[in-house]
C-alpha cells in the first residue's frame, strides 16, 4: 500500500505528490489525465516567476518534476469510489473504472473541477479564440475590447466589474429576468459607464470569421426574436462543476458540491484530505491549487506520523 494515494494529476495532485515524496513516504498519483485543466489552457501568465508559458508545456514541466522522485503515476486512471479505512489509522481503499484498487495511509483528493458550457454552436470551435472562462486568466488578452460576460450570478457579475476596467465594453448577458449576484455587487455593476445588462435573454450561437470570435447571437426569450452584438470575446460564467461525484457518499461536499475543507486540507473523512479546484477554496487558480495541493501534502504526513 502507498503512504500516500494523490487522486488527480493536475497542479494540486502534482504538488502534493512532490511534497509527499520528498518526505521519502511511499507515493502514488493516479489521474484520469495528467496535466487536469492545464492541459486545455493556451497561455499562461500568471504563474508568478514565469512570464509566460503555455498549458501543455506547463504540464509537462509538472509530469518531469513529479517523475525525478520516483512517485508511481498511473495515468488514464478513473477513479469511481472511496472506501474509509474501517478504523484509526487503518487504510483506505480507492476503486478505478479499470477495476483496479489501490490502498493507501492517507489519501489527497484533486480531481479538479471544469468549466458549464453553453453547449451552442461554434463554442467548441472559437475556445481561447474568444471564448473564455476565466477573467482572472484572459481578460487582459481583451484590452480595449468589446466583450460579453454570460451569466449574472456572483461570478458572472465579478467577471463583468473586472473586465470592465480592462476592456471597452462589457454586455452581461442573463437568462434569468433579475441577476442572481449579492445586491452589493449589482450596486457596483450599474455604476459602471461601459457595463450593460440584458436580462431574459439566451445565448443561442458564436460567431467567428475562422479564426476568431466576432459576434454572439442571443434570443430574447419575451419576444423571441433574435440579436447579434459584435464583440471579440465572450466569458462563460455559468458555473464551475467540481469532480466530485464519485465521492457523494464518502466525504462532505458543499450544496455545490465541492469538497469541504478546513485550513489544513483536512476533510470530513480523517486520514483523507483535498486540494485544489474540487474543494471549496476560494478562487480557482493554477498557483492556488498547487500551495493547496503542498498544504494537503504537509497534512497527510503530519497524520502519518502522528498514526503510527
Ligand atoms: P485540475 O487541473 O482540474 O486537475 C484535476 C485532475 O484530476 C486531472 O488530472 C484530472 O484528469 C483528474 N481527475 C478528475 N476526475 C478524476 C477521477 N474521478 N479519477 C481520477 N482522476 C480524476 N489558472 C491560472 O492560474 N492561470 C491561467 O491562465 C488559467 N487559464 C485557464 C484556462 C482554461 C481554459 C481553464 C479551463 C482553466 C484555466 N485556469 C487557469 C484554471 C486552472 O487550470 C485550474 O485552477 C487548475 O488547473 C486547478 O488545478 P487542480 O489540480 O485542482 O485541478
Amino acid at each position: 500500500p502507498f503512504e500516500v494515494l494523490v487522486v488527480g494529476g493536475g497542479p494540486a495532485g502534482s504538488a502534493a505528490a512532490i511534497y509527499s515524496a520528498r518526505k521519502g513516504i511511499r507515493t502514488g498519483v493516479a489521474a484520469e489525465r495528467f496535466g487536469g485543466q492545464v492541459m486545455d489552457t493556451l497561455s499562461i501568465e500568471n504563474f508568478i516567476s514565469v512570464k509566460e508559458t503555455e498549458g501543455p508545456k506547463l504540464a509537462r514541466a509538472m509530469e518531469e518534476h513529479v517523475r525525478e522522485y520516483g512517485v508511481d503515476i498511473m495515468n488514464l486512471q478513473r477513479a469511481s469510489k472511496l472506501i474509509p479505512a474501517a478504523e484509526q489509522g487503518g487504510l483506505h481503499t480507492v476503486e478505478f473504472e479499470s477495476g483496479g484498487k489501490l490502498q493507501a495511509k492517507t489519501v489527497i483528493l484533486a480531481t479538479g473541477a471544469r468549466w458549464r458550457e453553453m453547449n451552442v454552436p461554434g463554442e467548441q470551435e472559437y475556445r481561447t479564440k474568444g471564448v473564455a472562462y476565466c477573467p482572472h486568466c484572459d481578460g487582459p488578452l481583451f484590452k480595449g475590447k468589446r466583450v460579453a460576460v454570460i451569466g449574472g450570478g456572483n461570478s458572472g457579475v465579478e467577471a463583468a466589474i473586472d473586465l470592465a476596467g480592462i476592456v471597452a465594453e462589457v454586455t452581461l448577458i442573463e437568462f434569468d429576468t433579475r441577476l442572481r449576484a449579492d445586491e452589493v455587487l449589482q450596486k457596483k455593476l450599474n455604476s459602471l459607464a461601459n457595463v450593460k445588462v440584458i436580462k431574459n435573454a439566451l445565448t443561442t450561437e458564436v460567431k467567428g470569421d475562422g479564426s476568431k470570435v466576432t459576434a454572439l447571437v442571443y434570443k430574447d426569450r419575451a419576444t423571441e426574436e433574435l440579436h447579434t452584438i459584435e464583440l471579440e470575446g465572450i466569458f462563460v460564467q455559468i458555473g464551475l462543476l467540481p469532480n466530485s461525484e464519485w465521492l457523494k457518499d464518502t466525504v462532505a461536499l458543499s450544496n455545490r458540491g465541492e469538497i469541504e475543507i478546513d485550513a489544513r486540507g483536512a476533510t470530513s473523512v480523517p486520514g483523507v484530505f483535498a486540494a485544489g479546484d474540487v474543494t471549496t477554496v476560494p478562487y480557482k487558480q493554477i498557483i492556488i491549487s498547487m500551495g493547496d495541493g503542498a498544504k494537503a501534502s504537509l497534512s497527510a504526513f503530519d497524520h502519518i506520523i502522528r498514526n503510527s
